[in-house]
Parts: C-alpha cells; sequence; structure tokens
C-alpha cells in the first residue's frame, strides 16, 4: 500500500516537516498523541529526529540450539515464563524462561524488579550476553534486554526510553517507517551542496534519514550518523561562524604597520630563536592585525609554551605604527609579575618621536592595578590619556571607566578562564571609533575541534611545541605509603641541596573555607612530621594580600624551603629554582588542573619531580596514568576528552532537545574541522546566506537561542 504522499512541490524542507503535526500520520488518535507528546514528539520532523539508540543486528542471530556455552551471542526469544523471588542476602532475583523454537534457555536479573513489567509473556525480545551453564540448565544473567515486537529486517532500531511513556520501541518505529514513506514522493531538502557531500564521502540527507531509521547494514547505519551528525555540526558551525563574520563586518579595527624597526630590535634583543610554533603565530596574529577587521584571536599554549614573547610582539606591533598596547593578567600579583618581566626585556627599547631631537624616545610601560593609587595612578592615566604610554600591564582595573587610551591598538588578556566575557566586552566598548585587536590566551589546553566549537566566534593559534632545551618533569604516582615515604624523602633531599618544593593540599569541597581548614590542618602536621626542620611556608586564597605576598616573596627569594598552598599556585607563580611538587590526594583534581600544578615545577635549569599521592586508594586510575605518561598539555586535553566520555558540548539540562544529538566531539573529531571549513565556505560566499535561505532556516529552527548563546560565549 502507498501511503498519500504529503502535497506540494519540491523537496521537504526542515520547517515543512516541523509544520506537520504528528497526529497527521496513519494510527495516531488522542491517546498516541498524548504519548508521542510525553515522548518529546509533536511534529513529524521531531518523529524523524528521534533517532535510534542502538540498532540490533539480527544478521548475527543465533539459535539456542546453535549457541555455545561461554560464547557472547545474540538471540531473538519469546518469553514463556516469568516469576520473581527473593534469594540469599535478600536480593530479588526476576527468571525467565525464554525460547525460539530450536530450544529453551532461562534469563536471570538481580535487584532489576521492574524487569517483571517489561517481560511480558508472548512479547519477543532481542536478548545479548554470554550464555552460561549453571546447574545444568543453560541461562544468562543481566542479559541486555529489547522488545522487537514484530520488528522484521535484518537491523531492527532501539528507540530510547520509549517504555517510559507507554509506547514501545517498535510502534515508534512504524510511525518513522510511515512518516519516511509519505516523504517519497517529495524527498528531503539538502542544504549541503553535493559536491561537498562527494568530496566528504557523506550520503544525501533523505538517505540518511532513512538509514538511521531502517538500516540496510550495520555500516549503513553508521554512515547515516556521520552524515546526520555532519549536519548538527555544521549547523554549530555556520552560526558561529556567521556571527563572527557579522562582528567584523559591523566593526572597524585598526590596520596595523607590521613591518617595523621596533619588532625587529625586539626579536634581535632576545638571547634565544623564537620557536616554529612562536613563529607561526606571531605570523598569524601579524597577518590579522595588518587587516583593518579587527582581530579576535585566542592563543593557546601550554606551560612554558612561550606565550609571553607572542604576547609582547603583539603588543609591539601595535607601539610600533603609533598606538598603544594593553596586557591585563588574572591578578594583581600577575599583572606586576608580567611588569617587571616584561620591563627588563624591552629596557632599552626606544619608540620613534618626530617630536623629539632625536627622533626616538625609550618605550614607555607602566602597571596599573588597584594598587597603583594617588599621584603615580594619575600619572599613568594622564600618559594613556596623551599617549606617551605605550604600553600598559594591568588588571580589570585597566577597563574602569576613568582610564582613556589615546589610541588603544592592541588588546592582550592573559589566563582568559579566569578573565569574563563582559569584562572582555567593555574592552572592546571602551575604544570609540576603532576597535583594538584583542589576544586572548589561555595555558589550558582544549583539543582543537573543542576550541573550533567552545571559542567558534575566535581564530584560534596554537603554541604546540616547547622551547628547546628544558629537562621533562618527572611525573610519579604515589600510590600507598611506602611510595609517600620515598616522595618526602626526595623533597627533604631536595631542599638538602638548596632546591624548593611545593605542597599542594587536597581539595575538600567546593568550599574554600574547609580548603582552608585543609590546607592550615595539613601545614601544621607536615611541619610537625614528614618537613620537620625545613623552613616551611603556608598561601590560600583567604589570607590577605599582604600576608600573601610577603609569603611568596619569601619563596621567591629562597627564604622558603617549602610551600604549602592551596590551588592558589595553580596560576603562574614561577619559581624556577623549585624541583619537586607533591600534590595530595591528587585523584580528586582533573587531568587539566593537575597539569596546571605541575607546571609550577620544571621551570628551570633542574630536572623536576611531581608526586602525584593518592592515599590508600587502590585500583587503575587512569587520570594519574595519563599525567604519568604524558607532560603534552594538548595530548593530556585530548585523553581527558576521551575519558570523560561523550564529550557533548551542552551541559545536562541543555541536552533534552539540543539539536546536538549524535555529534559527539570525541568520535567526531575530524567531522568538526570538516563542518567549520564547510561553513566559512558557505558564509564566506555570502554573509546574508541568501543563496542557501534552506540551511540559514534550520539554524534558526533548530538552534535555540539559548544554546546559541552558549556556544559564543
Ligand atoms: P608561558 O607564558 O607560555 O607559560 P613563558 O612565556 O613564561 O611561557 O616562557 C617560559 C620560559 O621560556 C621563559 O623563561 C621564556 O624566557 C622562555 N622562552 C620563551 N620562548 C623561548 C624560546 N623560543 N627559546 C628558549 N626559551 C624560550
Ligand atoms: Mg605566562
Amino acid at each position: 500500500m502507498t501511503a498519500p504522499a504529503l502535497s506540494g512541490d519540491g523537496p521537504l524542507t526542515l520547517r515543512d516537516l516541523a509544520a506537520l503535526d504528528v497526529d497527521r500520520l496513519r494510527g495516531v488518535g488522542d491517546a498516541r498523541r498524548r504519548a508521542l507528546a510525553d515522548y518529546g514528539v509533536d511534529t513529524v520532523l521531531d518523529l524523524l529526529m528521534s533517532y535510534p539508540r542502538r540498532w540490533i543486528d539480527r544478521t548475527n542471530q543465533m539459535r539456542i540450539s546453535d549457541a555455545e556455552i561461554g560464547a557472547e551471542v545474540l538471540l531473538v526469544v519469546e518469553i514463556r515464563s516469568v516469576e520473581e523471588r527473593t534469594v540469599r542476602n535478600r536480593r530479588r532475583m526476576v527468571t525467565a524462561r525464554v525460547g525460539d523454537g530450536s530450544g529453551q534457555i532461562s534469563l536471570v536479573f538481580f535487584n532489576q524488579p521492574w524487569r517483571m513489567r517489561q517481560l511480558e509473556v508472548g512479547r519477543s525480545v532481542a536478548v545479548h550476553g554470554r550464555l552460561e551453564e549453571f546447574r545444568g540448565f543453560r541461562q544468562m544473567t543481566n542479559p541486555l534486554v529489547d522488545p522487537i515486537g514484530d520488528r522484521t529486517g535484518r537491523i531492527v532500531p532501539i528507540y530510547p526510553q520509549s517504555e517510559k511513556v507507554r509506547l514501545s520501541t517498535w510502534e515508534i518505529a512504524g510511525l518513522v517507517e510511515q512518516a519516511l514513506r509519505r516523504c517519497d514522493a517529495r524527498g528531503i531538502a539538502d542544504p549541503v551542496p553535493e559536491e561537498q557531500l562527494r568530496r566528504l564521502g557523506l550520503m544525501s540527507r533523505f538517505e540518511a534519514m532513512r538509514a538511521i531509521h531502517t538500516p540496510e547494514s550495520m555500516a549503513d547505519a553508521q554512515s547515516a550518523r556521520r552524515r546526520l551528525a555532519f549536519d548538527e555540526l555544521l549547523r554549530v558551525q555556520v552560526a558561529l561562524v556567521r556571527r563572527k563574520r557579522e562582528l567584523e563586518a559591523a566593526s572597524r579595527g585598526v590596520d596595523h604597520v607590521i613591518e617595523g624597526e621596533l619588532i625587529n630590535r625586539f626579536f634581535d634583543a632576545l638571547p634565544f630563536p623564537l620557536t616554529g610554533a612562536q613563529r607561526r603565530a606571531i605570523d598569524e596574529i601579524t597577518a590579522d592585525m595588518a587587516l583593518t577587521r579587527p582581530m579576535h584571536r585566542l592563543l593557546q599554549g601550554d606551560v612554558g609554551a612561550g606565550k609571553t614573547v607572542v604576547a609582547i610582539a603583539t603588543l609591539l606591533t601595535a607601539v610600533q605604527g603609533g598606538h598603544q598596547g594593553a596586557l591585563m593578567a588574572p591578578t594583581e600579583v600577575l599583572a606586576e609579575q608580567h611588569h617587571s618581566g616584561i620591563t627588563s626585556v624591552l629596557a632599552d627599547l626606544r619608540v620613534p618621536d618626530t617630536a623629539n631631537l632625536f627622533g626616538d624616545r625609550p618605550l614607555r610601560i607602566e602597571l596599573l592595578t588597584n594598587r597603583v593609587t594617588g599621584s603615580d595612578r594619575r600619572d599613568v592615566l594622564a600618559g594613556l590619556a596623551d599617549g606617551s604610554v605605550d604600553l600598559v600591564v594591568g588588571t580589570h582595573a585597566l577597563i574602569q571607566d576613568a582610564v582613556g587610551f589615546a589610541s588603544l591598538g592592541a588588546v592582550v588578556v592573559d589566563e582568559q578562564h579566569r578573565f569574563g566575557v563582559e569584562q572582555r566586552a567593555a574592552l572592546r566598548d571602551k575604544a570609540s571609533a576603532r576597535l583594538p585587536d584583542v589576544l586572548v590566551m589561555t595555558a589550558t589546553p582544549i583539543p582543537r575541534t573543542a576550541a573550533m566549537t567552545v571559542y567558534g566566534d575566535l581564530d584560534v593559534s596554537v603554541l604546540d611545541e616547547l622551547p628547546p632545551g628544558r629537562t621533562p618533569i618527572v611525573t610519579r604516582w604515589a600510590a600507598g605509603p611506602l611510595e609517600e615515604q620515598a616522595m618526602w624523602a626526595q623533597m627533604r633531599d631536595e631542599v638538602a641541596q638548596g632546591r624548593q618544593a611545593y605542597v599542594v593540599c587536597p581539595l575538600i569541597t567546593e568550599s574554600e573555607h574547609l580548603d582552608v581548614a585543609s590546607a592550615e590542618e595539613t601545614y601544621e602536621r607536615l611541619s610537625l612530621s614528614e618537613l620537620a626542620g625545613l623552613r616551611v611556608g603556608l598561601l590560600h586564597g583567604r589570607m590577605a594580600q599582604a600576608d600573601k605576598e610577603s609569603v611568596m616573596s619569601a619563596f621567591r627569594a629562597g627564604d622558603l624551603d617549602v610551600l604549602v598552598a592551596t590551588t592558589v599556585i595553580e596560576v603562574g607563580v614561577d619559581v624556577p629554582n623549585a624541583t619537586v611538587m607533591a600534590v595530595l590526594d591528587a585523584d580528586r583534581f582533573g587531568i587539566a588542573q593537575l597539569h596546571q600544578l605541575r607546571g609550577r615545577v620544571g621551570r628551570g635549569r633542574y630536572a623536576s619531580t611531581c608526586w602525584l599521592a593518592t592515599g590508600d586508594s587502590d585500583g587503575p586510575n587512569p587520570r594519574i596514568d595519563a599525567l604519568v605518561g604524558s607532560t603534552d598539555g594538548f595530548e593530556l586535553a585530548e585523553i581527558d576528552l576521551d575519558l570523560r566520555g561523550e564529550g557533548t558540548l551542552m551541559s545536562t539540562a541543555q541536552k533534552g532537545r539540543s539539536d546536538l544529538r549524535l555529534a559527539s566531539l570525541r568520535r567526531d573529531r575530524e567531522l568538526v574541522a570538516e563542518a567549520r571549513a564547510v561553513a566559512f565556505d558557505i558564509v564566506d560566499a555570502d554573509l546574508s546566506m541568501s543563496a542557501n535561505a534552506v540551511l540559514a532556516d534550520e539554524i534558526s529552527l533548530l538552534l535555540s537561542a539559548d544554546e546559541e548563546e552558549f556556544l559564543t560565549k
């Protein structure tokens, strides 16, 4: 029987499908309509986009009589009887007798009383599990069970959670098939140009829709998944790329002069050659800066990769052409550290100045934090306003209203994850006519594909190469008391040789209060035991600023041997003489955080060790293993993504009806990059997207405002 085609001309768009209520399908009366609504399906589009959770490959199906004990098998059986009883240790056991005409076995489930409802006598189910023998009877314990009803076909789709809303998975399958048949006459519109599909080896959208619900083979189902995942990623990328291009089109930046004496003198004065990665990043940045379009670029680089040099090159590029540069750090301590570092590197540089008799004057670098007050502050502010200050280093005090620039040309924001979105926005707003170029630096490596989505409206440069001559940090896992003794022994040893050490205290909770208590407790305990006789200092976030500083400067000066600290040392503390770190209860930290912490050692010419202590916790610990096995932040970020499973972008709350149902940042890395490239092609060909109205419309249909906002943050 052929179903009546949906009327109209041309292929059906997703908008067309979204306009069709599911009750237009045969067999959907009031009760089913309500059940479908509870399932999240109101329209034919919702139905077609309710993808199977998995597929059962009946080509692998076995007959009971052919299945061997010990083998993992797929059987399709009918339920003959079910019973529930309580066994030893009050465990509840559900047992079902099932058969397939060739024989019978038992299915045994422990502590799953809901199986009584699922295993209705007379139903057909697919069971997947290991066949075992128990007291002479053949059985499976806790197998995977999927009711498949009267579904035939080689590959049977299983729809998630449908039983919760009184819909069987085969009822959904039946409705989906009916909907697909009704689309046959007109087909489903495909917004991706055919040549791109061919190049990427993707099937057409209608084929994919059919194949994901009714695949001919498992390979077919996987190809369908890939195509539809691509569509999801493409929609996200087009939204991001469009936003990016619109912002660029709406604002004018400064077209910097990128060749000049100043920057060359800076490079010449460096005691080392640039790494290839630094060269590349600087080229990418200066190429951006030369354009009138304002730069908005992310610089990713592991701890120690040499981001500061890139930052300075960016700022000097602005200064060279008569503009000003600003560097913003997340804390006052870091701002001061940057200020003194940059001042010493740039000490002898002179900037062109036609008003001056000699045609140039010394480069003027100032610090501006909340601690710069009184006449000093007035001085700096006046210099920023009249242009006599070339470079300013500060915290977000820099973007307070009172600060006016003569001509702000470039802004570098260090450690982006501590720096709010609004703060960045405020800085951009400060510039009246022309937007300064913005470079955001982060030491938290993000897998490239994740960066393309999380920072999708930014361009990304990566420092994926460490300067030569580093002694790699050895990381060791202290998994028990013996290794912990070795850890403290090594720490005492290094101190005896004049080196210094960090102890990072356990992270108790989100509460800073408890962390402080734990740090104090650890400090007292260690001072009396493992670290007795050493000069030990304590540093935590609740200390008064002045106390923090005096501890830090004592440690920097070598007047303290060991610094016991909370994670406040995570960012930016730079003491090259520190060669040992012990992280206590390391299993409470994430990979990224441990990697950041570890970066506090190995900053000098001495070999360094980072100990990760996990107390008595036994058993495998893949995160600790990862850190022991690699010091490459990008590799660790990839492992982290793998370990965290699906790597979905959206928070759980947003997942439900999210457009990212199939795409996974973990599995689909290559697809993310492809989607981004195609998105640039499409958007750059036509920002208004009038030539690809179908795609533009899909984006407004499927990407909620929430999601778009999330993605562009
Ligand atoms: P990051 O900010 O990325 O953590 P830094 O900019 O602080 O790293 O650089 C870390 C150290 O490496 C500094 O001591 C710096 O002088 C040094 N350094 C930077 N670039 C190079 C290079 N190309 N060759 C050798 N040493 C370098
Ligand atoms: Mg740095």
